[in-house]
């Protein structure tokens, strides 16, 4: 038996209770997706018809709800130092925590913002606390998952101090975590290839292993520390199968999902099926 659960970002196209069923083609024991199009700013509220579906259909898909990892729109930008750009993205904001609530979905995974160079980067990270603050004020039983970036442009969160200053900033510590990604935690600098122990150590140090919800796990087209965000199959790019197998064997990860962001989803059947393998005791 497998100690991870693991399952690619699967496709909502056709409605949110398509995506349970797309996760089970793959064998999957975990999944992500977005609960509304992630390329536009709002969309119609969900009705009670497909909230009823989506839960018979992750019924019968048999995965528990705590192996489900919403993704947010791509155009929120929760540390924006734009006021509209802010006002907008906190009401889209708030609007997926309730819609997660509604699918009975227990997080939702973001990427933290840019300061787009207007703002300081910690200026940037305050503002990014206080979203959190206002989204978890509306919204319960939901948790805001931080997702750390690979440092690309002017997005912050890429050094683990970050993450931790946002967290600092959120009044209810009970509600918000950490998604890590495998690709950006590598191309922000820390070579989980060569010294994968003491890069968990300096995450359990600067921020903490109880904030960790979830794991993206990507391989790497880029090299370490080129602050660059591509993807590569697994065992195809920089971290290398041998990452792959220490990761998977990594007890302390056991019980959280593991989410494939992989480019190839030809691939993921065979991904999640080495996957399983490589962490069966
Ligand atoms: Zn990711
Ligand atoms: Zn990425």
């Amino acid at each position: 038996m497998s100690t991870k659960f693991i399952g690619p970002h699967v496709s909502a196209s056709g409605g949110v209770f398509n995506a349970p069923k797309n996760a089970v083609d793959v064998n999957a024991t975990a999944f992500a997706l977005f609960t509304k199009n992630q390329r536009q700013w709002f969309s119609n509220p969900l009705s009670e018809q497909e909230i009823t579906k989506f839960k018979l259909e992750r019924e019968k898909s048999g995965i528990d709800a705590k192996y489900i990892l919403p993704h947010d729109s791509y155009l929120i930008n929760l540390g924006s130092p734009d006021p509209e750009g802010l006002e907008k993205s906190r009401n889209s904001f708030v609007d997926e925590m309730q819609r997660c609530e509604q699918l009975g979905l227990t997080m939702l995974n973001f990427h933290p913002g840019s300061h787009l160079k207007k703002i300081t980067l910690e200026e940037c990270l305050e503002r990014v606390s206080e979203s959190i603050n206002i989204a978890l004020e509306k919204t319960q039983g939901v948790t805001a998952v931080i997702e750390n970036t690979s440092g690309q442009g002017s997005n912050v969160g890429f050094a683990f101090w970050q993450i931790k200053r946002i967290i600092d900033g959120v009044t209810d510590k009970s509600r918000v975590g950490v998604c890590i990604d495998t690709c950006h935690t590598y191309t922000a600098g820390y070579d989980l290839k060569n010294s994968y122990d003491s890069v968990w150590e300096e995450f359990d140090t600067e921020v903490g292993m109880n904030y960790l919800r979830a794991i993206h796990l990507n391989d790497s087209k880029k090299e370490l520390a080129t602050r660059v965000d591509r993807h590569d199959s697994v065992g195809k790019g920089f971290l290398g199968m041998d990452f792959f197998k220490r990761i998977m064997a990594d007890r302390n990860l056991d019980h959280i999902p593991f989410i494939l962001e992989t480019p190839d989803e030809s691939l993921w059947a065979e991904e999640i099926a080495l996957l399983k393998e490589l962490s069966a005791y």
